[in-house]
């Protein structure tokens, strides 16, 4: 690229100086200017001949002798010095007696009207050829192809595509995030044998959308589906796509999908789409038009392309709220596949692939590493395994020990630290019971959903550990009893914070303000409050896409009832906390033991939970005993 843009400016630079050289050449050289009395009084002294008039200007010859009277020192000079005759130029004054007194010295003289002609060529159409040049060169060099498809193929030299035939990655480069590389499996499957799926009259997928924290390994496993099918990768960066002049993305995106059918089947791995994908017209400032027209090229050549072809597309975020909806939707990215950090086990998985070409001493336990890094991700592993390395060889050492090891681990917590992405251990204690609260509690309320995971392993910024339930059926309508029930399990993590340190976190936000929405929409919507009946309140509906500043709501009751409504909402929950509190506090054995697991597991699933409740207490029982709890509110 660079060579090319230097030659390219060389020409532009010779036909600058051909220019010049032209308009030397065509300008008559041995010119002499006369002023107007010069030229009368040479004319009088006969010393003119074949004088040319046009535009005003008076051409012609002129003799150099016996000038000494009429003309300066200088325009002597010049004229002997090239002797004999000489031209002459001069711009003519109003003189009607001028052809009269041209007659008189006998001289020959004339106009002519195709004069224009050349002057024209050189002062008009030259320097349009030198910028038309400029231009062709421009283009050229930009384009890397000839004037044919002009702008357009700009988009084909500038996207990085990076194609590697053989990624040498495969499944077994990829520790820890088992669910992950299952459901991508699948894909490596239709690769291989896309006959299969296509006999039965099945869709292969064309898109598939990994969503993860950064470092998790989304990059990774993209490319260890292309090694394990053995087809070529294709990747390219969202953030390529974006550009400053409008038609240059959407040209890159046709040029990407045109290189992947070239090489099809193959795997096109689009990472950080939400760089791209942003959804239309949400947060931007204006009409951004190119942003607009890059992602509706994606849209329509993702509709295009037919998968039979074996063209599969990747895609990686991790901010998959802000993508544009219609990039999920059937036939887009409409398969999910989500990475979270590793648990315990998982990142003692992902230390022993990292560890694999590494000379490790024997003491060095890698059980002990993992319980010590909760919170890293795959790439922060990794890190530490470079770095220990790092640190041994500096130190001269026939093997890493585990002082390189801590080390190392010292300087990526501090890091990671401060970027919020490790928790300290009184964090993670309040962490684990805040998350065993909700969950016991799930466990105890008969109307509560099933709870299929616990963890407190941190997924973004906001959560620092989750309680996953799963409604067993569908549902359309909820009683007052489920509502109840759903209050109690958002409260239950910080009851238990409370029970347990008799102190409370931050940690606990986004619950109470679930649990707040929940028992105003109660009071509000569904008339579930006695105190307040069946009317309802603000019925107007929250829009329910747009967060933006809403209008200031008619209120449509009185001071009153507003102050009765807010008392409706405060009872329901301190209610709640109380029913919360007195089963947290029964159980209280179940709570540690639970968070105890929690804290040494980090993840715990449906069977370990299971195995917990079966322990401790029949899970039975406990559930008679919440519904013979007293009654839930004076009302019902
Ligand atoms: P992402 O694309 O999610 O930001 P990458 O796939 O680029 O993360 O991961 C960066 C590096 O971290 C990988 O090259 C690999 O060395 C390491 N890594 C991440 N996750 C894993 C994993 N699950 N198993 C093994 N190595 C991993
Ligand atoms: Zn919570």
């Amino acid at each position: 690229m660079d060579k090319k843009q230097t030659f390219s400016l060389w020409y532009v630079l010779a036909a600058l100086v051909g220019l010049i050289l032209m308009q030397e050449f065509f300008t008559p050289r041995h010119t002499q200017t006369l002023t107007y009395s010069e030229f009368k009084q040479a004319l009088v002294a006969g010393k003119l001949d074949n004088v040319v008039i046009a535009d005003g200007i008076a051409t012609g010859k002129l003799r150099a002798e016996g000038l000494e009277q009429i003309l300066p020192k200088e325009k002597l000079e010049a004229l002997k010095r090239a002797g004999g005759e000489h031209g002459f130029a001069t711009v003519l004054v109003n003189d009607p007696g001028l052809v009269a007194q041209l007659d008189a010295a006998k001289v020959r003289y004339g106009s002519v009207r195709e004069s224009k002609w050349l002057g024209a060529l050189i002062s008009w159409v030259a320097p349009a050829l030198v910028f038309f040049g400029i231009w062709w060169f421009l283009m050229k060099r930009m384009g890397g192809g000839g004037m044919g498809h002009g702008m357009l193929e700009i988009g084909k030299s500038k996207a990085k595509v990076y194609m590697q035939t053989e990624t040498g990655v495969t499944f077994k480069d990829v520790a820890g995030i088992d669910e992950a590389r299952e459901e991508l499996m699948e894909v490596v499957e239709f690769l291989k044998n896309p006959d299969r799926y296509k006999r039965l009259g099945g869709k292969i997928p064309k898109g598939v959308l990994i969503v993860g924290a950064p470092g998790t390994g989304k990059t990774l496993l993209a490319k260890a589906v292309a090694g394990e099918a053995g087809v070529p990768f294709l990747s390219l960066s969202g953030s390529e796509f974006v550009e400053m002049f409008v038609g240059v993305g959407a040209a890159r995106v046709r040029d990407l999908f045109e290189q992947a059918a070239a090489k099809a089947p193959c795997i096109v791995f689009i990472d950080e789409i939400d760089a791209l994908g942003k959804a239309r017209g949400v947060g931007l400032s204006g009409g951004h038009e190119e942003h607009e027209q890059t992602l509706n090229q994606l849209l329509a050549e993702m509709d295009g392309f037919d998968t039979n072809r074996g063209v599969i597309i990747l895609a990686a975020t991790n901010r998959p709220e802000v993508l544009d909806p219609a990039l999920l939707r059937p036939g887009r990215f409409d398969r999910h596949v989500a990475i979270d950090r590793p648990d315990l086990i998982g990142r003692r998985q992902i230390l022993e692939v990292h560890v694999k070409n590494v000379k490790l001493a024997p003491a060095v336990d890698l059980a002990v590493l993992a319980a010590r890094t909760p919170g890293f991700a795959g790439a922060d592993l990794a890190n530490l395994v470079n770095e220990a390395t790092l640190r041994a060889a500096k130190l001269g050492k026939d093997a890493v020990d585990m002082q390189d090891f801590e080390e190392a681990l010292d300087r990526i917590v501090a890091g990671l630290e401060k970027k919020n992405r490790v928790m300290n251990p009184t964090e993670r204690r309040f962490v684990a019971y805040h998350e065993a609260g909700h969950a016991l509690v799930a466990e105890m309320r008969k109307n509560a959903d099933r709870v299929t995971k616990v963890s407190i392993i941190p997924r973004g910024i906001a959560a620092l550990g989750y309680t996953q339930q799963s409604p067993t059926e569908d549902r359309y309508l909820m009683r007052r009893s489920e509502l109840l029930d759903r209050l109690d399990v958002l409260l239950a993590g910080r009851v238990a914070e409370q029970l347990v340190f008799e102190d409370v976190s931050t940690g606990a936000e986004n619950d109470l303000q679930r649990a707040t929405d929940l028992a105003r929409h109660m009071v509000t919507h569904y008339g579930m409050s006695e105190a307040l009946g069946l009317a309802t309140y603000d019925a107007r509906p929250r829009p329910l896409y747009l967060n933006g500043p809403m209008l200031p709501e008619p209120r449509t009751f009185s001071e009153r009832t507003a102050e009765a409504i807010d008392g409706e909402v405060r009872r329901l929950l301190d209610e709640a906390r109380e029913r919360v509190a007195q089963t947290l506090g029964t159980h209280r054995a179940t709570l540690e033991s639970l968070a105890a697991l929690l804290l040494e597991k980090e993840v715990v699933d449906r069977a370990m939970l299971d195995g917990l409740m079966a322990s401790t207490a029949a899970p039975a029982q406990l559930r008679v005993a919440a519904v013979a709890l007293p009654p839930v509110d004076g009302a019902s």
